[in-house]
């Protein structure tokens, strides 16, 4: 899965996504045995600035018909577009386009899981000020996505949100480790050492059955956790 990500602010992006399991998954590595495992995902980024013909670099304008704030144009985000996956012309059924956008669908688990199986490139464009000129998701025939009820400053932490539900449900992201979560969506609650914890002189123990070493009860209990 190749991610693009347009936005204003790519390195504040990039350093999330070059973390952890995100950072692991672009790279190949030789995993044990010298067998060597490619890469699951790429992850690229443009930002609109470099795509502006303004000398000053100049991405906003004022809103037509009035009102507060500022409104990102069109073009430098098409240019950018264009760059990203413009010249895949062939694999078209294979590309999404997605806009960050407080009024969009809302990004669920279950698109998440859609998108890492019919996609071999999701274009995330992120939003900042008042939005971006709508004729962008016209011409695109781009999805407007929301994260949830809520509004924020900018479309970075959506997009960032959409690559890293939709990467972890691309086989191989995830390592052995994290691997059994993959099979649901969400797991139960979660224990680790010590086993008795004391907090203001209160002593808080694991669930019994965690430690009781019995791994059909142990999973069982998991079951009715898990969501
Ligand atoms: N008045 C504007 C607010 C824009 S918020 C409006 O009603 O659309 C600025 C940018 O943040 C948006 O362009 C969008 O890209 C992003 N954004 C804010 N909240 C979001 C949410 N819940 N989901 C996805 N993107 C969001």
């Amino acid at each position: 899965m190749n991610f693009h990500v347009i936005t204003l602010f790519p390195e504040v992006c990039k350093a999330y996504t070059d973390a952890s399991v995100l950072g692991r998954a672009q790279k190949t590595d030789k995993g044990k045995g010298s067998k060597v495992r490619g890469k699951k995902i790429s992850v690229q980024y443009y930002n609109p600035r470099d795509f502006s013909k303004n000398k000053h670099n100049k991405v906003d304008e004022r809103p037509y018909g009035g009102g507060p704030g500022m409104v990102m144009q069109a073009e430098p985000i098409l240019r950018a577009w264009e760059k990203a996956v413009g010249r895949k012309t062939k694999a078209k059924s294979r590309i999404k386009t997605l806009i960050m956008s407080p009024r969009g669908k809302v990004f669920t688990q279950k698109l998440a899981k859609e998108y890492a199986k019919k996609y071999d490139h999701l274009v995330l464009i992120s939003g900042r000020y008042e939005g971006i000129d709508a004729r962008v998701k016209k011409i695109l025939k781009a999805e407007e996505v929301s994260v949830g009820d809520y509004v924020l400053t900018g479309g970075e932490l959506p997009a960032l949100t959409i690559v890293d539900a939709v990467a972890r449900n691309i086989p191989g992201v995830l390592g052995t480790h994290e691997s059994l979560e993959d099979k649901r969506a969400a797991s139960g609650e979660m224990y680790t050492r010590p086993e008795v914890l004391e907090y203001k002189g209160k002593k808080n123990r694991v669930p019994i059955v965690l430690v009781n070493g019995n791994h059909a009860d142990i999973e069982n209990w998991r079951k009715s956790q898990s969501k």
